[in-house]
């Protein structure tokens, strides 16, 4: 068996190995989603597994949605470019590849029946579908699924997208990272296995499938998106799979070494990049974690360790979250103790208040803030470090926790390539809800939410050298004005820290010290103290 069994379940009721009784010939589909590559697919290597076994040939299809949510022309031109690609490789393996336009729930059951005509005597043996958590690929699957039932082909999910599949991991909520590390640490030997390549199939598509592959510039076109937010330059992330790919092995050469020590400075180029690779599943984060587990040896050992942290641990941690908690986008989410320090602090009154649109244009009297987004909208993606304080300031500058949180996940899957994702709500819900984390002292707005501020940041990094890279015209602070943000007080919090900071710089004692955990509730915060960043957290 190719294909570890504990990676794959049925998904509906008919069964596997009666559907393809007495038949060979025919075909098996890998119904292509979440995970958009040809190498290194669990899912596809199962459907290739299954259609070896039958002597059947090989196809992949991709159903596309002509408006996705809120995706932007930025989204679908990374994922169709990359699915190009995707399409070439497998044309040179001989396996089938259709776009597909329209509802998935419609368009699969329609290509499973054109492919039972064209298989004449051969059946379609299964459909296979790799796994997302969220509600909206959730519904496709069992949509999809009942409707395949009906014609008796059976279902089967991979999941391809994480290490350890969701369903091995862990069967509830876990509280956080230190609940999950340990089974998904312990369970590394057994998943964190080698690829089998995927084979040039020995029995060639069914029809004209895959033939000419698709039509890049006509698929572009059909799209009903918002134009407005656009591509972002190839230099900095080029879609597919060999670009993902060149880009791991950049990480390798140059900048696993300093991961673990630069990772959290936004003036360093540390980290990986890959998220928007591995969002789309242009490349997989197993693949991943295997380089780097290879090449994490002497110097680099420490690097290593921190990338699986987060590039399995972290990541699978929000997996689960959006796997097992149906409002994975929502305060409804939150746990109950932040539920209630939130509404405890709704009515708090704010220094400042702002729009969605002022936020999206970054017209705020931060700077740091400013810089942030400006980053976001023009590059595509912005530093993790900053995603952090960004997403807490939105919850300062909100006139209520639900407005924060819809502002936040609506900026970042608007402008992120890599939004519209696990990691993406539980960021958001870690940020503005405390989603993984746990109580700290209690202050205004964010109740027992953990703070970061403008100081903090100070003691981190050269906030200023960040700030210049991205500058922004000198109207925001007038436009802030004109469209009515609330200033209550005379001086803001944020001309105070840098104040202090520039004192204590003076004096040559920036440190960060982090906030103490509130135990008791007798505790009194210190207003401008931080809590601990990302490497302190549990
Ligand atoms: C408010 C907020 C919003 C976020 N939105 C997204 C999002 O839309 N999409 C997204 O992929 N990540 C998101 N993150 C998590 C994290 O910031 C990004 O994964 C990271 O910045 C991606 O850059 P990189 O690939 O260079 O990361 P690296 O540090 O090089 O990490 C490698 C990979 O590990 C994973 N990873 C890293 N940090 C985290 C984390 N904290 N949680 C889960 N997985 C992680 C990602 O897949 C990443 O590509 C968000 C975090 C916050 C606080």
């Amino acid at each position: 068996m190719v294909v570890d069994a504990r990676r794959c379940r049925p998904m509906n009721k008919v069964d596997l190995q009666k559907a393809s009784e007495c038949s060979t010939g025919g075909s098996v589909i890998y119904w292509m989603s979440r995970d958009q590559r040809a190498q290194d697919n669990w899912a596809l290597l199962k459907a290739q597994e299954l259609a070896l076994e039958r002597k059947a040939s090989l196809h992949v299809c991709f159903c596309l949605v002509p408006k996705f949510l809120d995706a932007t022309m930025r989204h679908f031109d990374f994922m169709l470019r990359g699915l190009a690609e995707t399409a070439k490789e497998l044309q040179g393996l001989s396996i089938g590849f259709d776009l597909l336009k329209g509802k998935s729930v419609e368009e699969v059951p329609k290509f499973v029946k054109r492919l039972q005509q064209l298989g004449k005597k051969g059946p379609v043996h299964a459909v296979v579908c790799d796994m997302s958590p969220l509600r909206v690929p959730k519904e496709w699957v069992a949509g999809v699924s009942s409707a395949l039932q009906k014609m008796s082909v059976p279902v089967i999910q991979v999941d391809a997208h994480n290490v350890v599949p969701v369903w091995e991991a862990s069967d509830k909520q876990e509280v956080g990272a230190r609940t999950l590390r340990p089974k998904i640490m312990n369970r590394l030997k057994e998943f964190l296995t080698a690829f089998p390549p995927l084979r040039k199939h020995p029995r060639p598509p069914l029809g004209s499938s895959g033939k000419g592959c698709f039509d890049l510039q006509a698929a572009l076109k059909s799209l009903q998106v918002d134009r407005k937010v656009g591509p972002v330059s190839e230099a900095l992330f080029k879609p597919g799979s060999k670009a993902g790919q060149e880009r791991l092995k950049d990480f390798m050469q140059k900048r696993l070494k300093i991961f673990g020590k630069l990772r959290n400075n936004p003036n360093q180029q540390a980290l990986s990049g890959l998220s928007p690779w591995i969002k789309f599943g242009q490349i997989s984060a197993h693949r991943c974690a295997l380089a780097v587990q290879q090449a994490g040896k002497g110097d680099a050992k420490q690097s290593a360790a921190d990338f699986i942290e987060e590039a399995v641990v972290r990541r699978e941690l929000s997996d689960n979250f959006c796997w097992h908690n149906p409002h994975y986008d929502s305060i409804k989410g939150a746990a109950g103790w932040a539920a209630e320090t939130l509404k405890k602090h709704s009515k708090d009154k704010r220094e400042y208040v702002y729009t969605r649109s002022m936020l999206e244009q970054a017209q705020t009297h931060d700077e740091l803030w400013n810089a942030s987004q400006r980053q976001l909208v023009s590059e595509g993606k912005m530093h993790g470090f900053l995603r952090m304080y960004w997403a807490k300031k939105i919850l300062e500058w909100s006139k209520s926790p639900e407005q924060a949180l819809a502002d936040a996940i609506y900026l970042n899957d608007r402008f992120s390539l890599d939004g519209r994702d696990p990691n993406g709500y539980v960021g958001c819900m870690w940020s503005i809800c405390g989603v993984h984390d746990m109580g700290w002292a209690e202050r205004k707005v964010f109740g027992k939410i953990r703070y970061m501020n403008y100081a903090g940041c100070m003691r981190k990094f050269k906030v200023q050298e960040f700030e210049q890279r991205y500058p922004g015209s000198s109207k925001g602070q007038a436009v802030q004005e004109e469209a009515g943000a609330q200033k209550t007080s005379p001086k803001s919090s944020l001309q105070k820290a840098k104040g202090r900071s520039s004192q204590k710089k003076l004096k040559g004692r920036a440190k960060a010290r982090p906030a103490k955990r509130v135990q008791t509730g007798k505790r009194k915060a210190n207003a401008d103290r931080e809590a601990p960043s990302k490497r302190q957290r549990q």
